[in-house]
């Protein structure tokens, strides 16, 4: 159906068959894809499902409004409306964090890291980091990555022996590299950080601490996880992992840092803000403030606590012995087998999960999460069954396609989202 200056006016609510008559082809896609969503197993730790009400505020008419500024000093008109659906935005995340200020414009981590950088130093400055084969993230320092190419990283690790940060170790390439921040997060790491003790290694060679909370944010708003807030500069975060928002990025700081903060995010790293994905950051951090969320968060880390006792009983080796977030790394070599091959069995079975590197060792694990089975409603017995299935597909028996019917009907029992008429 072409579009044209006389097409009929419809209804603005996110509209499937609208979508379905215009375009069978990407609804075809869609359907499918909520298909793959739903029949399996969605482990990727950084993953989840957002709600439907944060789906209605991405596909709300929020999405054609200009917005560049802030609330109260925006470069366009008809910013009205707008300007109280960021206001809200930032009131509750302020509020969900306990941070005397918020900016919920970045359009992803990554560019919540970037306006950070840009807002307290200067191309060229020395910044110390989690080591990317450690579990630091690709704006910690990697050289395929703005961060790498714009300033002079050098890597922390872990011990050897724990699996563990080593503040020592952090302390004395603090003293040693005399960074002008230090990063504190990471992509794997399955522990809390220490951010007293960051701050304390900050303030002794005159740092700015950077916490990129971008994994445990989810957990800290549900109270499952120690806040960075009080002891970081700035804090970034995303709100799409275990917060269960739409993709998008926060940095939360002190009043003082807020007006340097702005500035990085507008106009010096991004233009006009998206502002059906700030609606829908709203209303995630409103869905976070809830008691329901405070009691999803402490279930997925029981889960995730779960799940790692599970894979350790299958004989995968998991990385500190456990986990205290959503977070499971885990070394296969001992069944075996890569990591690569252990991914490519697991998604045979339907049960889609992430490699990555493992700290002093050669061969990469693999890296998992519950934020996603959590809010399908699974709990503990779940985990254990999820742990036999996974064990069972690494050894080799899911080559049958037996496995897939079996992860398939136990997702079937934990439905995300109502299936869409006339699809099966
Ligand atoms: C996910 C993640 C990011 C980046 O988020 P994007 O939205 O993908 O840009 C940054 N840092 C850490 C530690 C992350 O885990």
């Amino acid at each position: 159906m072409p579009v044209t200056a006389a097409a009929p006016r419809t209804h603005w609510s996110p509209d499937f068959d609208a979508l379905r008559r215009q375009d069978p082809e990407l609804a075809g896609l869609v359907l499918a894809e909520l298909e793959r969503q739903s029949t399996g197993l969605q482990l990727i730790a950084a993953e989840n499902f957002t709600s439907p009400a944060v789906l209605a505020a991405l596909g709300s008419p929020l999405a054609n409004k200009y917005a560049e500024g802030y609330p109260g000093a925006r470069h366009h008109g008809g910013c009205e409306l707008v300007d109280l659906a960021e206001r809200m935005a930032v009131d509750r995340a302020k509020a969900l964090f306990g941070a005397e200020h918020a900016n919920v414009q970045p359009h992803s981590g990554s560019s919540a890291m970037l306006a950070a950088y840009a807002a307290l130093l200067r191309p060229g400055d020395t910044v110390l980091a989690m080591g990317l084969r450690y579990g630091g993230h690709l704006t910690h320092g990697s050289p395929a990555n703005f961060s790498g190419r714009w300033f002079s990283f050098t890597g922390y690790g872990v011990r050897r022996d724990t699996g563990l940060i080593d503040y020592d170790q952090v302390q004395a390439l603090a003293r040693e590299h005399r960074p002008a921040a230090i990063v504190c997060g990471s992509v794997s790491y399955p522990r809390h950080p220490d951010y007293a003790a960051f701050r304390e290694i900050a303030d002794d060679v005159g740092a700015y601490l950077i916490v990129d909370a971008a994994h445990p944010i989810g957990l800290v708003a549900g109270g499952a996880a120690p806040n960075p807030v009080p002891y970081a500069d700035v804090v970034c975060a995303t709100t799409h992992k275990v917060l269960r928002g739409p993709r998008g990025g926060v940095i939360l700081c002190r009043a003082e840092l807020a007006g340097r903060v702005d500035r990085a995010v507008f106009p010096f790293t991004q233009g006009g803000a998206q502002m059906h994905t700030v609606a829908a950051k709203a209303v995630a951090f409103g869905e976070a403030s809830a008691p329901a969320f405070v009691a999803y968060a402490h279930q997925v880390v029981a889960n995730a606590r779960a799940l790692a006792a599970a894979l350790a009983a299958e004989g995968l080796s998991v990385t500190t012995g456990g986990t205290d977030t959503h977070l499971i790394t885990a070394d296969v070599s001992g069944l075996a087998l890569e990591a690569a091959t252990a991914r490519g069995r697991l998604a045979a079975a339907g049960i889609v999960l992430d490699v990555c590197g493992l700290p002093h060792e050669a061969a990469h694990g693999l890296r998992l999460g519950t934020a996603a089975v959590t809010t399908q409603g699974m709990r503990e017995p779940e985990m254990a069954r999820i742990g036999t299935l996974i064990g069972a597909a690494l050894r080799g028996a899911g080559r049958d396609g037996g496995l897939r019917g079996e992860v398939a009907r136990l997702a079937a029992g934990f439905p995300v989202y109502a299936p869409y008429p006339g699809h099966t």
